[in-house]
């Protein structure tokens, strides 16, 4: 049973509104960051008739803002939480092995140590117990110990005076908002209705009981009724907000606190190896970034201001700087950088103890009313056991028998052969007409979606070529964003399908043009709709430069 609901497209976003409008649903989730993905496939592969909206565009909140490790948290080991280490360990090897090795790399850290045994001792062990937390599934290598030598040898980049030997280790890395994305479009594949830019503004109730919602589609401002049975909603930092708006009383708080990253060329910190480093709070992670680039972050900072645009200042800038030239031989500065972005932590706290609030250590899941759940808090590495939780809670409210969460055992779209194709890239790239290494790059992010661009390619073969003289990315894939992954927008494109936003150096300014060309077309526009667009995404990066100034 598979459903056109998986090609993000105008006429998908078209006939999903037209859906919301005319059907009754099962569950009606609020946000398409990852808990609301994860939720609408989780549902849909029970067999729930589910529909999802997203006010922006999809994983547009921290969903595309985090420092995209899948990973069980070494540093939940020094507060004990081996429960939670476990669970996370294990969504990792699912998503390395079997969900989407197509999204989800494996990726080698090294933890540098500044004395010669006692931290050796005590850092080992609990590298010892990270790996064993995983069980028998065992996709990563082990955990290494590194002399002295062999640390100068894997990261030269470190100051041989002050870091003494080190330990190697394994965890992975994906890039969320694309992940995000492409969970939606496997709910789509299972028949969620989906459709980004659509704004929940208030519930519908019958009593005390919640039936439904009124959205407005923010594209045409039409105004719409979703009759649902039942509503979850997965709001992230914008829950408390909505709360508030709802007329609920739920039973816990979001607090948002700010992280912040930075992105430097590979050449800037001479390492093969990733890096986690310990700082008086908490963890730094240097962390390898496509091919040339780091990624290094992140900060936590309490924040109150605009939930949809959080910028990095110039003080998040300078303590990241700081604390990684603290291990480096030849320190970074800001004329190393390349890009900026911040993120906003849903951290949640339970208020009050309810018999329908279900705390864990770090996600509640909350049903205040009849037919209305909440989820929030967590971290991306488990969202398909909030998600889980989040539908087990909600479907008490259906009174019908509704099967087990299957959602263990469902690829994501594009993970189904992939490790075949891999192996035959050389085919792939004569079939498709590029090279090997283009192949095996698209492969790594869209895997055996990758069929999908033949035809886009052979309708307009400059399409197969780069987007621009260095660039890595074709201009297949800025077709395809609008063509089949539900960009609308220059800055849905630059930001979360590509993210030449923070990889570029000019945020990728001088490519507007272009861009708008190739999913202009896709996208109805004329000159005046490709005008604004640029003209929006210019606005977005004035504000994200000024910030970090100041
Ligand atoms: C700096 C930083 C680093 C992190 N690093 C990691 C990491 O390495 N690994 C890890 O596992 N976790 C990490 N996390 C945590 C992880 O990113 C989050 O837990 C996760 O992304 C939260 O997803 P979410 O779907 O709950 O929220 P969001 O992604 O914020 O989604 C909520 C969505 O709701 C939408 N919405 C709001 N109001 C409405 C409305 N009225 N109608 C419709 N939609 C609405 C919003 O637009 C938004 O898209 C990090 C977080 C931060 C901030």
């Amino acid at each position: 049973m598979r459903s056109a609901n998986s090609i993000l497209n105008p006429e998908q976003r078209t006939s999903a509104i037209d859906a919301l409008e005319s059907e009754e649903f099962d569950i009606l989730v609020i946000g398409g960051g990852v808990t609301g993905a994860g939720i609408a496939l989780d549902a849909a592969t029970r067999g729930l008739k589910v529909a999802l909206v997203e006010s922006q565009d999809f994983a547009a909140g921290t969903s595309s803002r985090s420092s995209k490790l899948i990973h069980g948290g070494l540093r939940y080991l020094e507060q004990y939480d081996f429960k939670l280490v476990r669970e996370a360990l294990h969504e990792r090897e699912l998503m390395v092995t079997t969900q989407a090795p197509h999204l989800v790399k494996p990726l080698s850290f090294l933890y540098p140590l500044h004395s010669k045994v006692r931290e050796r001792t005590y850092v080992g062990a609990g590298i010892f117990l990270y790996d064993l937390l995983r069980g028998l599934q065992r996709a990563l290598p082990n955990h290494k110990h590194l002399s002295h030598k062999m640390v100068q040898a894997a990261a030269p980049c470190l100051n041989s005076k002050i870091v003494l030997g080190g330990i190697e280790y394994f965890d992975a890395q994906v890039d969320d908002a694309r992940h995000t994305m492409m969970i939606l479009r496997t709910a789509g594949l299972y028949g969620a209705t989906l459709a980004n830019r659509t704004r929940v503004e208030s519930l519908i109730r019958e009593g005390e009981r919640v039936v439904g919602a009124q959205v407005t589609d923010l594209a045409s401002g039409k105004r719409v009724k979703v009759r649902s049975r039942s509503v979850i909603m997965a709001a992230g930092v914008w829950s408390n907000e909505l709360h508030e708006h709802f007329g609920i009383t739920p039973h816990y708080s979001v607090r948002m606190s700010k992280g912040v990253h930075i992105v430097v060329p590979r050449s800037a910190i001479d390492s093969r190896v990733g890096m986690i480093l310990k700082t008086a709070l908490s963890v730094l992670f240097v962390i390898p970034w496509t091919e040339d680039k780091w990624i290094i972050g992140t900060t936590d900072t309490d924040y109150t201001g605009d939930r949809t645009n959080p910028k990095a200042d110039a003080a998040d800038v300078d303590y990241i700087i700081n604390e990684v030239n603290k291990v480096l031989a030849k320190p970074i500065s800001r004329a190393d950088l390349l890009g900026v972005f911040a993120g906003l932590r849903p951290l949640v706290s339970s208020e009050k103890s309810s018999a329908t609030t279900k705390v864990s250590r770090e996600h509640i899941v909350d049903h205040p009313v009849p037919g209305f759940v909440s989820i929030a808090g967590g971290k991306y590495t488990t969202y398909r056991v909030m998600a889980k939780d989040a539908v087990d809670e909600s479907v008490r409210d259906l009174n019908k028998k509704v099967p087990e969460s299957i959602t263990r055992t469902i690829p994501i779209l594009g993970a189904d052969g992939f490790h075949a194709l891999v192996n035959s890239a050389d085919r792939l790239a004569e079939e498709l007409g590029l090279t090997s290494h283009e192949v095996l790059r698209l492969l790594n992010r869209y895997g055996s979606e990758i069929f999908e661009f033949k035809a886009i390619i052979a309708a307009d073969p400059t399409l197969g070529r780069a987007l621009a003289t260095g660039s890595d990315y074709l201009g297949v894939e800025i077709a395809y964003a609008a063509s089949h992954e539900g960009a609308m927008s220059i800055s849905d494109v630059l930001l979360r399908r590509t993210r030449i936003f923070f990889e570029s150096g000019d945020y990728g300014l001088s490519l507007t043009g272009r861009v708008a060309e190739i999913i202009g077309p896709i996208l109805g526009w004329d000159e005046d709709a490709k005008g604004a667009s640029i003209r929006e995404y210019e606005d977005l990066v004035q504000a994200e430069r000024q910030a970090i100034l100041v």
